[in-house]
């Protein structure tokens, strides 16, 4: 395990660190992903293997760990996250037959925030009409917060909906949350990812910097249980040092040099 982590240039720094996840085979059957995530992964996405990243990231995420995950721009970062979160939501029941949000992935751009979006819902669509139906609607409702979605939650202004996943720019949550009464709960959040963490603590062009921004966010997760984990290409001494601090046991994983 020493040798494979070296070989594939994952650094790890931590306590009680996860065995790697080394193929989709192992992928279902040791990890318990779901089938139709690996079958995409291979045929869908058409991947031979998993990246550094998602064999380290996943296994941890699985096992509910906190992560600061830096790997290379281009290194499937994605995936190393959306793998263990959908996961979770298809594996872990709803603790009530709930109507809130239970996973929120934060994306610093609308395209970005798109692009994940699109990629996740390629990772659980089903050729077979029968078990895509069961998978999106009873399970897993996935949905991006564009315009539209921000207008919903406006007029209506209903404080439960029965959004899973919900990906977001940091801004358009902020929107929902800082109203007297908070039109969006995010009391029952289980999984918050952060996607390229780095730029939470550059100073911000607009009026509010991201670093703002995601503690506002932070403080509205109410959760006892929530995991968090970061994920960015490039290494920052600074959200280190505040993943450290206010993480749970925060498992660190590094591929390639640091300053890639
Ligand atoms: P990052 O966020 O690390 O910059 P992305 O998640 O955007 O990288 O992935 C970059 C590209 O690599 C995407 O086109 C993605 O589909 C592809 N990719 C992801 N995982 C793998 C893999 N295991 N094997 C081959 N290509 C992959
Ligand atoms: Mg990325």
């Amino acid at each position: 395990k020493v040798n494979l982590r070296k070989q594939m240039r994952i650094f790890v720094q931590g306590t009680d660190v996860p065995d790697l996840v080394e193929n989709f085979n192992q992928l279902e059957e040791k990890f318990g992903v779901h089938s139709i995530c690996v079958k995409n992964l291979t045929e869908r996405f058409g991947f031979s293997a998993l990246s550094p990243i998602q064999m380290q990231a996943i296994p941890a995420m699985l096992d509910g760990r906190e992560i600061l995950a830096c790997a290379p721009t281009g290194s499937g970062k994605t995936l190393a996250f959306l793998v263990p979160v959908v996961s979770h939501l298809l594996n872990v029941k709803k603790t009530k037959k709930g109507k809130n949000i239970r996973a929120l992935i934060l994306s610093p751009t609308r395209e970005l925030a798109e692009q994940t979006f699109s990629e996740c819902k390629k990772l659980i669509r089903s050729e077979n009409d029968e078990e895509n139906e069961k998978i999106h609607k009873d399970l897993l409702n996935i949905r991006l917060m564009d315009k539209n979605l921000v207008k919903s939650f406006t007029e209506k202004k209903k404080q439960t909906c029965d959004i899973d996943l919900l990906i977001s720019t940091p801004n358009r949550i902020i929107h929902l949350i800082k109203q007297e009464t908070p039109i969006l709960k995010l009391d029952s959040i289980e999984w918050l990812v952060v996607d390229e963490s780095d730029k939470l603590f550059e100073d911000g062009k607009e009026d509010a910097s991201f670093r703002d921004q995601l503690g506002r966010i932070y403080s509205a997760c109410e959760n006892p249980k929530i995991r968090r984990a970061m994920f960015s290409a490039t290494f920052a001494h600074d959200v280190q040092q505040w993943c450290v601090l206010n993480m749970d046991n925060v498992l660190q994983v590094t591929v390639g040099g640091k300053n890639t």
